[in-house]
């Protein structure tokens, strides 16, 4: 039965993506400096632990054993989202930040993605149960990438009104560094 095996497949996958993340969201919750960002990815990883915990329940309920197949892509959107970590010790707060925001929502909509194609595969062969275990994994990682989108709307703001106000520094003409500085925090 080609849907079932495909189904196991993208549940082998799965399970090698979420339990990868289970390891990179602690890395990520500490190198967030917003304490609602930190707080989101400390949230997210309670999520993901649940995430792995309803695969093993979906492969007992299939009578298939709990196994592992290499998620090549979540290992490479993991090294982005370190990759990030480490560019982002030498940037300033809100810049690394919103670095990690964009790694992390690559990894949800992937997540995103995968459990779309799962929980309509489980649903066309009859398993229902599979189905709406998978169905609440999803709606967790849809509120995940909703919530980051969240977080990052303030931060945008702040970063374009910092970049606003250097750039109307700079049209009235050279300033002394200190009422560059004053102008800059207005
Ligand atoms: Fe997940
Ligand atoms: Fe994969
Ligand atoms: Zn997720």
């Amino acid at each position: 039965m080609p849907l079932r095996e495909l189904l196991v497949e993208e549940l082998q996958d799965l399970f090698h993506a979420e339990t990868q993340l289970t390891r990179a969201l602690p890395r990520m919750a500490e190198a967030a400096h917003n304490p609602k960002l930190k707080e989101t990815f400390q949230k997210h990883l309670v999520e993901t632990e649940q995430h792995v915990e309803r695969l093993r329940q979906a492969f007992e309920l299939l009578g298939e054993k709990a196994q592992a197949k290499p998620c090549k892509a979540m290992t490479g959107l993991i090294e982005e989202g370190q990759e990030k970590i480490a560019e982002g010790k030498n940037k300033d707060a809100l810049s690394s930040d919103l670095a990690l925001i964009t790694a992390a929502q690559k990894v949800e909509h992937y997540e995103i993605s995968g459990y779309g194609t799962v929980k309509a595969l489980a649903r066309q062969i009859g398993e229902i149960e599979v189905s709406n275990l998978l169905m609440r994994t999803l709606g967790e990682e849809e509120s995940a990438d909703y919530l980051l989108t969240e977080a990052a709307k303030p931060m945008v703001q702040t970063a374009a009104y910092n970049e606003n106000s250097k750039l109307k520094i700079h049209r009235h003409g050279p300033v002394s560094e200190t009422s560059a500085a004053g102008a800059a925090t207005r």
